[in-house]
């Protein structure tokens, strides 16, 4: 089997830091909110957390607690079939250190609860409504699991008052089986997307999918017309980075131009917008993009 080790010159640049980053990072500290930037160390902190401005600023925030009912053979986080079970507090906190963080736009995330009847539907929901209470100005996306394809939990969730509805693919169907874990589905997925587009049309929808993984590029056209035909508006494209030696290995690294490609070819298409370069996460400057894309 092929393993790559060498990073590419592409993947090694330094990070830079600017003004804004360094002000929202002071801003966080006593809030208690677990960032996915800070906790995966992402390398685009800088550019998330600095945006254009402060309303184009964008964090992601993990909810439900750490630990995942699931294992995606990509994914670092820990794992349990009974996980601890949430706290009730949560959604009012969250919202109430948002509000004080005073970002522009929020990502919400969180491990995949298959232990809870509603997987977390609700309690997503609920803390949605609440950030919307408490700082209405604040945009709200959603990245979320399937709810074990229950399109009612999904429903639920995107008319809970949210801006983007966002549930990420990963990867083209074939891969699907030996990249998600077993419970994921391709079309489960993309039913997930085009259940949260139809509760609410004006709603954006969202995808995400990792390049580098073994898939061929006319896999990559066959997802992005499936996802077109379920009205999906956006989606990114990222390299597959293998968190640790137990993790599936790095089949290529796709290069800059490929990504840029892909994001043009994606535009051509009809999605709205598209990010799409090596260190490109769902959640990438997603701030800024909205505003650009949504809000002009
Ligand atoms: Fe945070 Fe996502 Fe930006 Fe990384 S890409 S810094 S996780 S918002
Ligand atoms: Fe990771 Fe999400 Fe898969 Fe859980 S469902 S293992 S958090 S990618």
């Amino acid at each position: 089997k092929k393993t790559i080790t060498r990073l590419p010159e592409w993947l090694k640049t330094p990070i830079p830091v600017n003004q804004n980053y360094k002000k929202i990072k002071n801003d966080l500290r006593g809030l208690n909110l677990h960032t996915v930037c800070e906790e995966a160390r992402c390398p685009n902190i800088s550019d998330c957390w600095g945006g254009s401005s402060k309303n184009a600023a964008t964090a992601t925030i993990m909810l439900m607690g750490d630990t995942c009912t699931r294992g995606c053979r990509f994914c670092s986080v820990k794992t349990s079939k009974a996980p601890p079970p949430l706290d009730p507090h949560e959604p009012e906190n969250t919202a109430e250190a948002l509000k004080r963080w005073g970002l522009g736009y929020v990502v919400l995330t969180s491990v995949d609860r298959d232990d809870l009847a509603d997987g977390g539907a609700r309690h997503f929901a609920e803390t949605i409504m609440k950030i919307k209470q408490k700082a209405p100005t604040m945009l709200v996306e959603a990245l979320t699991g399937d709810y074990a394809g229950d399109l009612e939990m999904v429903r639920l969730v995107a008319l809970s008052g949210l801006d983007v509805y966002a549930h990420n693919i990963e990867t083209v169907e074939e891969l699907t089986p030996f990249v998600r874990d077993r419970r994921a589905k391709f079309r489960q997925s993309l039913e997930v997307l085009r259940a949260a587009k139809e509760s609410r049309p004006e709603l954006i929808t969202k995808t995400s999918m990792m390049l580098g993984l073994g898939e061929t590029e006319e896999q990559i056209w066959d997802a992005l017309r499936e996802l077109r035909k379920n009205n999906v508006d956006v989606v990114t494209f990222g390299q597959y980075m293998r968190p640790t030696k137990r993790h599936m290995a790095v089949h290529s690294y796709v290069t800059p131009d490929a990504f840029e490609l892909w994001r043009q070819r994606a535009l051509d298409m009809g999605f709205l917008y598209c990010a799409s370069g090596p260190l490109v996460r769902s959640s990438y400057k997603a701030g800024e993009a909205f505003i650009e894309n949504v809000l002009k």
